[in-house]
């Protein structure tokens, strides 16, 4: 087996060079899908990971513009059309320096399994830019935003492929998006979804990626007769997967005693309560500043400079900042202070080095594509409101929310159980795949 999986990473790591994002995410999947179409005759031989390996379409363009001082900025905008084999293209846009064609077809490979498990009708895509927004004024951003959408515009659509949010894409620029998209195209339609709730918004979608991964996380536990409540938790990241994990961590009787960003991270030794969350969200949406700020409002805080959290002891571990963010050093760390549970709140946050010494010692650890997919989940709830032009209640969208979040943990039972271990990274990967092989077998080569 190791041999068939080999080969099959050669040949795409052959024509996807200097790619270790993309080749990276390509590995895990291959490792535990590989063993499973081997072993059913409907998908051997059609070469149909290979296939989904494969964009359907990448589009690269430039985004010109003008900043504050009156200089031309050009910045280079992409979008991955992954997979539609089960619905219109969907997925972030990110707009942070890092952005590179590998970070994008590993988000956009990663999101057409997520989208898969949602149980809703979503293909894959990603895109963004190497525009970094941190420091700019909003003029700039929204300047930027509508070069960006004067390409994008013509190769998306509501049947077609619609963006939403990711790093560095929040509220304020799904606005200016959509705005420049209504402009162009001379339609108000469902085209991107994290839009305000004044103009077609779904409810619960700034709170479902982060409150996802807590009712995932909740979710494992309980199959194991455990639970949240009194568990002391470690979160990285403080923007917006990071603060409603804590807002739901919270409700649900956690102790939250971290959070970072890419300067280092705090530690508050009597937790962070809803109080102190406000504090954040105001800090880090509002004022846009850095985390090191919380210390100076709460001194009996502690700032680690350059530092993740994970050297910090706790029971749950929930890494919401960004990819490769935790290494085989600090799941040996985790592991020996006792942790229990790491649920994935960024996209590949752990390395596989840190990913196999979970599965060793047998701990539970969930895969971003299973626990992050509360986010895509209501922006298909958020495309299905545009359609029918009506607005589901908070409730009824969270309702939605958990039953979503409680189907992907049943699919990773399904296909990832086995003699009362679960690997919930073999059943994600093997429920996305087979919903999406299914339907592109259907639909012949194409
Ligand atoms: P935000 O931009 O709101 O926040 C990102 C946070 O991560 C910030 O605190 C940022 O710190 C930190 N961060 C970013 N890059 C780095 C880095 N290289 N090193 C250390 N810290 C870093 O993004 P989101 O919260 O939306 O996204 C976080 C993760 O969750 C991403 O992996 C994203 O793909 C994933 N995700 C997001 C979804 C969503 O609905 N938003 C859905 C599913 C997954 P700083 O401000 O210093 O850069």
């Amino acid at each position: 087996m190791d041999k068939i999986v080999k080969q099959f990473l050669d040949e795409v790591s052959a024509r996807n060079q200097n790619e270790p994002e993309f080749m990276q995410a390509v590995a895990e999947v291959a490792e535990t899908v590989i063993p499973y179409i081997v072993q059913h005759d409907i998908y051997y031989g059609q070469n149909i990971l290979l296939r989904m390996a494969e964009p359907e379409r990448v589009l690269s363009f430039r985004v010109a513009w003008i900043d504050d001082q009156e200089e031309i900025q050009v910045n280079r905008g992409y979008r991955v059309q992954m997979n539609s084999a089960i619905g219109p293209y969907k997925g972030g846009l990110r707009f942070h320096p890092s952005v590179n064609l590998s970070v994008l077809k590993f988000l956009a490979f990663e999101q057409t399994f997520k989208n898969s498990l949602t149980t809703l009708p979503m293909g894959g895509g990603k895109g963004g830019s190497d525009f970094n927004p941190k420091g700019r004024s909003d003029t700039e951003v929204m300047r930027f935003c509508q070069s960006f959408m004067t390409e994008l515009y013509s190769h998306i659509g509501p049947n077609r492929d619609v963006p939403a949010g990711d790093i560095g894409v929040g509220g304020r620029e799904i606005g200016y998006l959509f705005g420049q998209y209504k402009r162009l195209q001379n339609e108000f339609t469902g085209v991107l979804t994290g839009k305000g709730a004044s103009f077609g918004g779904s409810l619960i979608r700034p709170e479902a990626t982060g409150y996802g991964v807590v009712y995932f996380t909740q979710k494992m536990m309980e199959h194991q007769s455990k639970s949240i409540k009194g568990k002391t938790i470690a979160v990285s990241g403080s923007g917006n997967v990071a603060q409603y994990a804590t807002e739901k961590c919270i409700q649900l009787g956690g102790k939250v005693l971290t959070l970072s960003d890419s300067s280092g991270y705090i530690m508050d030794p009597d937790g962070i309560n809803q109080e102190k969350l406000a504090f954040i969200m105001n800090l880090k949406n509002v004022k846009r500043g850095r985390i090191n700020a919380y210390v100076e409002q709460y001194p009996k805080a502690s700032f680690h400079s350059g530092k993740t959290p994970w050297e910090v002891p706790c029971q749950i571990a929930l890494p919401c900042a960004t990819q490769n963010e935790l290494n085989g050093d600090d799941a040996a760390i985790l592991l020996k202070n006792g942790c229990i549970c790491i649920g994935e709140g960024a996209n590949m946050p752990c390395t596989p080095e840190a990913i196999s010494q979970f599965k060793e010692n047998k701990i539970l650890f969930a895969p971003g594509k299973a626990s992050n997919a509360g986010g895509v989940a209501v922006s298909g709830l958020e495309m299905a409101q545009n359609s029918l032009r009506y607005s589901w209640t908070r409730e009824e969208v969270d309702n939605r929310l958990q039953v979503i979040m409680a189907d992907i943990h049943q699919s990773c039972l399904k296909y990832g159980e086995e003699n009362g271990y679960v690997d919930y990274v073999k059943g994600a990967n093997i429920a996305g795949f087979v919903k999406v092989a299914d339907a592109m077998l259907a639909q012949g080569v194409v």
